[in-house]
């Protein structure tokens, strides 16, 4: 039996999909669990010639028991979540001509043209799976720096089972993500645009966390989330990083090394799990734009929340990488106590100062930088005038900070940065980067020109009043719509 529990410790264990169908344990931890799989050079050898899908077949079926999903079942939603995606091979790859040595792991090719959609549609198929089979309905509440809320959205639209409510901060996310939440017309669709968030999508995740601390509430409409807290979301984004390793290698054994850019710290958290489950991965260079909080608690050893700064790659205009929680605990050799003492501080005083010897083990293994605004857009621009291939404003951000780094790495060793977004959701910063007052065709998507010719479904509230206006609207809704499960 494969159990999770809370990454604060305690001994509250669960099986899998209560792990996932709650999102978080009760203690306000993360779901992580107990023992990381294990795997061998043979075993990886064995995968090397996997299409994606039967790759991640195999990877979750180490970390989920089959008498919680049979086989079928789990190759039937894995199918499923992927069918949705525009190219054939799911997650493709790039070899930067003009930077021997770089290469590029397209992970936008999912219906909401980001990296969110690799892991949201599994999620979100495998909530109606269980929940079909219980006979139960939920609803899902999510908060969204731009590109989670669009893949929740989709996964969710037409189940009968779910429904889903995206809050974004207006003025933190472009037109072109609002759109593909705002022009969803399935009754279990419900975006939100909040206004005047000072802080953007740290502050709805703040309104998030106090909706699943009212009991009352969260029991009457069997609340959950799909944000990274979600175990299933982490779980889920370990396949890529086997993938571009076993696409990338000659000869398995080889170390790789991965550019990430980074936000909470969900994809960077599935990479070191993968890594210690025996994937040999050189270095991560963990990339944040101007907010980097996380360069700076690993360079310095000090967690400090800060005020956000707008940036063009805005879906990591994060200060809270709350995944980073996750990645402490198997490697401080699962102290769920002393993840407690920190996640505790962190959220009363927004800063922890991490004990040397703990610095140095969470720092092993990677290299970090936080990219200026002036360079991503230079990046953008290098790469399209060299080679006619267009980053968007995350992927420049992980590429720039490669090119910093590829001349320190190991001789010979590759670096495969993460594409997470598709430069149709950023026109106006690829405009600016490329001087021009027009999106060249690279830059364009059929689903985001579709989503221009339809008017917006949205709710509207203020920052100053969403604490009272969301509940109650949640509430008023569920009422209507006969899902109040006990009133
Ligand atoms: C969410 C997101 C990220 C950051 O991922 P984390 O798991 O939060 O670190 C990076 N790029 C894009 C485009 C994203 O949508």
């Amino acid at each position: 039996m494969i159990e999770y529990v809370s990454n604060k410790g305690g001994h509250h264990r669960v099986d899998f999909e209560t792990a996932v169908l709650n999102g978080r344990p009760p203690d306000g931890g993360l779901y992580v669990p107990i023992d990381l799989p294990q795997i061998s050079l043979d075993q990886l050898r064995s995968w090397k010639h996997l299409k994606y899908t039967d790759l991640a077949y195999e990877v979750l079926s180490l970390f989920i028991d089959r008498s919680v999903v049979p086989s079928e079942d789990l190759k039937t939603i894995l199918e499923k979540s992927f069918d949705t995606f525009f190219h054939f091979e799911k997650i493709p790859f790039h070899s930067l001509s003009s930077c021997p040595g770089v290469h590029i792991q397209e992970l936008f090719h999912g219906p909401t043209l980001s990296f969110k959609d690799v892991a949201m549609g599994f999620v979100v198929n495998l909530f109606d799976f269980f929940l079909r089979r219980k006979g139960k309905t939920m609803t899902i509440a999510v908060a969204t720096s731009g590109d989670t809320g669009p893949a929740a959205t989709f996964a969710a639209k037409g189940k009968p089972s779910i429904d889903v409510w995206a809050l974004y901060p207006e003025g933190f996310i472009t037109e072109e993500q609002e759109r593909q939440m705002t022009t969803i017309m399935d009754d279990n669709v419900f975006p939100v645009r909040v206004l005047g968030c000072p802080n953007g999508s740290d502050d709805l995740d703040e309104l998030i966390t106090s909706l699943f601390a009212d009991k009352a509430l969260k029991d009457a409409l069997n609340l959950s989330s799909v944000n990274s807290l979600n175990w299933g979301r982490i779980m889920m984004q370990t396949v890529h990083y086997f993938y571009g390793y076993l696409q990338m290698v000659d000869e398995v054994g080889e170390l790789l090394n991965f550019a990430v850019p980074a936000g909470a710290f969900g994809n960077l958290c599935a990479g070191t799990l993968a890594r210690e489950m025996g994937l040999p991965v050189g270095k991560f260079i963990l990339a944040n734009n101007q907010n980097s909080c996380l360069d700076r608690m690993f360079r310095v050893g000090i967690y400090q929340k800060e005020d956000i700064i707008p940036c063009p790659s805005s879906a990591i205009d994060i200060s809270i990488p709350i995944n980073f929680w996750r990645y402490l605990y198997f490697i401080t050799g699962k102290d769920g106590e002393k993840v407690k003492g920190w996640m505790e501080e962190a959220e009363s005083t927004g800063r922890v100062v991490f004990d040397k010897e703990t610095h140095n083990i969470f720092r092993r293994g990677f290299i970090t930088t936080s990219i200026s605004d002036e360079k991503t857009l230079d990046t953008i621009q290098q790469i399209y005038r060299a080679e006619g291939y267009l980053l968007d404003p995350h992927a420049a951000v992980s590429v720039a900070a490669a090119l910093d780094f590829v001349k320190d790495i190991e001789k010979g060793s590759q670096i495969l940065c993460l594409a997470t977004a598709h430069p149709s959701k950023f026109p106006e910063i690829i405009c600016r980067a490329l001087g021009s007052d027009k999106v060249p065709p690279e830059g364009m998507h059929p689903s985001i020109e579709a989503a221009k010719n339809i008017c917006q479904k949205v709710y509207e509230c203020h920052y100053a009043n969403m604490h009272d206006s969301i509940p109650e609207t949640i509430k008023m809704v569920a009422q209507k719509k006969h899902k109040f499960i006990n009133a």
